[in-house]
């Protein structure tokens, strides 16, 4: 018997213990086993041929799912709220497969002008060639939003908070917009992890994970996830899913199993520490602002204390304007506890100086927030060290490097 979240049901923490899978008789393994298959045997041709890749009650071939990859797209389904999940081998590939599934030539895609980088770079840069438009809108701002949907509008994505410069969206307003134009709505949820912000209560069709981040929490699998509730938007993007030959192996599966059992506790202390380094950090007179949307100073902070039920370990720094980018660099370099490098959700504290101008670009309609921002922002992961070593070490690597 599984659980079942409710009014009075147990929690997603207590959840996350469970799932259908049930041993052989005799053997009594409390987690599922790691299923590894391109084949899958069937008993006879006549069940070959009766069963259907689509259906997810039998097996036909690796590529189409195995007990664990459906046992994970469950789980990651009940976290969301959602009603279908569909693994690919990347946050990026998650993103792409919902393009391709839902664009066609002649169609616009609008993208907030924080958005995800590679995400974005994908529309304009790929789906411009299949004859399909990007526009970018300030997610600052609804009318900038509104005044760029016209007939030939087929998705919005949004993005909260954006990449890097951290703004928190208001999502219900910017879903309104695109709802009265008929248009449907996708959003990257990575940094919320699916548990701070449950995207289909906001209305919105399609949401996106880097599981790479915290379901892994482990800095060492790459995986995505597209979640529904729709089953026709299910259907068009589990067939793009297919044709594209969209698979993750059974070991990666095993691997964010494993970590999704304890992504709540670890969310939680993410947060946590990350707020204490954030507070830290924003007394300190070399730093103009902290971008973490939980903090009052934080753009957008209204909308992430409205809809978000926690914040992710990761935010932004913006140093005083007299301190130049080379400075930054020099702070990353003589942090200790910090790790350089891309990504984030993992248990090490990561650094990574961000030049704006390559990191964003400027929306089709400037708004007044535009341009507001430094050249250069300094981006952390907190992990799960003691927040109070990353504070010393931050300290120090500041008294060397400004
Ligand atoms: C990391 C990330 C992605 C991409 O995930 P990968 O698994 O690295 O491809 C997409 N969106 C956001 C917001 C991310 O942070």
């Amino acid at each position: 018997m599984t659980p079942r979240a409710g009014e009075q049901g147990p929690a997603l923490q207590t959840l996350l213990q469970h799932h259908p899978y049930r041993a052989p008789s005799g053997f009594a393994s409390a987690q599922l086993p790691t299923y590894r298959a391109s084949t899958v045997l069937f008993d006879s041709v006549q069940q070959m041929r009766a069963r259907n890749w689509r259906d997810q009650s039998g097996y036909t071939y690796g590529l189409h799912g195995t007990p664990s990859s459906f046992s994970l797209e469950r789980r990651l389904a009940d976290i969301e709220g959602a009603r279908h999940a569909l693994l690919c081998p990347s946050g990026l590939a998650a993103i792409t497969l919902v393009d391709i599934a839902l664009l066609q030539q002649g169609d616009q895609v609008l993208i907030p002008c924080n958005a995800y980088a590679p995400g974005r770079e994908f529309a304009q840069r790929t789906l411009v060639r299949w004859g399909i438009e990007t526009l970018i809108y300030d997610p600052l701002s609804p009318e900038s939003l509104r005044a760029l949907l016209g007939p030939r509008s087929r998705l919005v994505w949004l993005e909260a908070p954006g990449s890097v410069s951290m703004e928190m969206p208001d999502l219900r307003t910017l879903v309104a917009v695109a709802r009265e134009a008929g248009v449907r709505t996708a959003i990257d949820n990575t940094w919320s992890a699916g548990i701070a912000l449950q995207p289909f209560d906001l209305g919105i069709d399609v949401s996106m994970q880097a599981l790479t981040k915290y379901q892994s929490g482990g800095a060492d699998v790459l995986m995505g996830a597209v979640l529904t509730r729709d089953p026709a938007l299910h259907e068009a993007l589990m067939d793009a899913h297919m044709r594209l030959g969209l698979g993750v192996g059974g070991d990666d599966v095993a691997l964010v199993l494993r970590g999704l059992a304890s992504l709540p506790l670890r969310y939680a202390a993410h947060d946590a520490s990350a707020r204490r380094v954030a507070q830290w950090l924003q007394a300190r007179p070399e730093v103009a602002q902290v971008l973490h949307p939980a903090l009052s100073c934080s753009p957008g902070h209204a909308w992430w204390a409205r809809d978000f039920q926690g914040a992710a370990g990761l935010f932004s720094v913006a140093f005083q304007p007299d301190i130049e980018a080379a400075r930054i660099d020099a702070l990353v370099d003589a942090l200790r506890c910090f790790g350089i490098g891309y990504s984030w959700g993992g248990p090490l504290s990561l650094a990574v100086p961000y030049d704006m101008a390559h990191t964003r670009v400027p929306p089709a309609r400037a708004v007044a927030d535009a341009g507001s921002l430094p050249a250069c922002l300094l981006r952390l992961n907190i992990g799960l060290e003691r927040s109070e070593d990353l504070i010393a070490d931050l300290q120090q690597a500041m008294r060397v490097a400004l």
